[in-house]
């Protein structure tokens, strides 16, 4: 009885492997066709100085539309996105796009820099040092108006090539910064060996600021260990106002979360916070 019982979940674990493997390429081959269809979208989130809430910047964020599901958040697809074929491609296209939107809204006046994420297996192939430059030289974007965030896991693997990669990118002006910070595999010594212009706290800690006092220790000092070490630091998910300003007592410079803007499309990014500041330019 006990042979069959074995017998029996052995069978149900393999048909859920199977049905799960087979819902994965049923994935993989429909983002294949969404990328040839055009129905990725990037949103922008604003990035603001603290302070005064000034917009300083806005994060690329890809939405995929979907002609029945409406937008598909990244959580539900870029994992897929980033352990298929397809990783190289989709992230070549945003980083084209971003590119194209931020020398758009360069020309048009308003200094915006574009932060775009990048995942580990876009660098694993080819010299994404090239392809940025590439980049740049083609849409004639000021390099230093682009940003790019990278995870800490980045440098698990092939650590030498990753960092002279990024000391060519770094050198073209283009700004690096560690994303999600605080919750990656990343040793305090990787501040030290990577060219990096800044951190992002991650939103988990700083969800809990006002309530938790570990919380509030670790961003604490994340925000003194990056002034010490001269980098920018960025507050993700701030979602009150209260948190903000315990941001700024604690002298964090920047934030991004839907206190003051969630991620959008660009024509309401411009209308919500580029048209705001052209009318304050005319009207001065
Ligand atoms: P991330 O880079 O850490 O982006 C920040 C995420 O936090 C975004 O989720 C944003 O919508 C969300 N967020 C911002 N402010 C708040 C807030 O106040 N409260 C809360 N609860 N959430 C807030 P989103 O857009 O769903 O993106 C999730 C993740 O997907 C990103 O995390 C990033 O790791 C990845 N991702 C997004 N776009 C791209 C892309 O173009 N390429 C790659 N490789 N990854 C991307
Ligand atoms: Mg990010
Ligand atoms: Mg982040
Ligand atoms: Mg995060």
């Amino acid at each position: 009885k006990a042979k069959l019982t074995r017998r029996g979940s052995h069978v149900i674990f393999e048909s859920a492997i199977r049905e799960e493997l087979e819902n994965r390429l049923t994935l993989e081959s429909e983002l294949a066709l969404a990328a040839d269809r055009g129905e990725f979208e990037l949103f922008y989130q604003p990035q603001v100085r603290l302070v005064d809430a000034s917009l300083v910047g806005a994060e690329a964020l890809i939405r995929w539309r979907h002609p029945v599901r409406g937008y598909v958040s990244p959580g539900e697809f870029m994992p897929v996105v980033n352990s298929s074929a397809l990783s190289e491609r989709i992230g070549n296209w945003v980083m084209e796009n971003a590119c194209r939107q931020a020398r758009a809204w360069e020309l048009s006046g308003d200094r915006v820099r574009v932060a775009i994420n990048l995942s580990p297996s876009q660098l694993q192939s080819g010299d994404l040092a090239h392809s940025v430059a590439g980049m740049l030289e083609a849409t004639g974007l000021t390099p230093s108006l682009l940003e790019l965030e990278v995870t800490e896991d980045i440098l698990l693997h092939d650590e030498a090539r990753v960092l002279d990669m990024f000391k060519r990118i770094q050198q073209l002006g283009v700004r690096v910064l560690f994303d999600d910070f605080g919750t990656g595999y990343a040793s305090l010594s990787y501040l030290k060996k990577f060219p990096l212009d800044g951190l992002k706290i991650d939103r988990s800690f700083v969800f809990g600021l006002l309530a938790d006092s570990d919380d509030a220790a670790i961003v604490g000092s994340t925000i003194g260990l990056s002034k010490q070490l001269g980098l920018t630091v960025v507050a993700e998910g701030i979602e009150n106002r209260a948190t903000a300003d315990f941001l700024v007592s604690m002298g964090c410079e920047e934030g991004q979360g839907y206190f003051f803007g969630r991620p959008m499309p660009a024509e309401a990014f411009e209308r919500q916070f580029l048209a705001a500041e052209c009318a304050a330019v005319s009207a001065a």
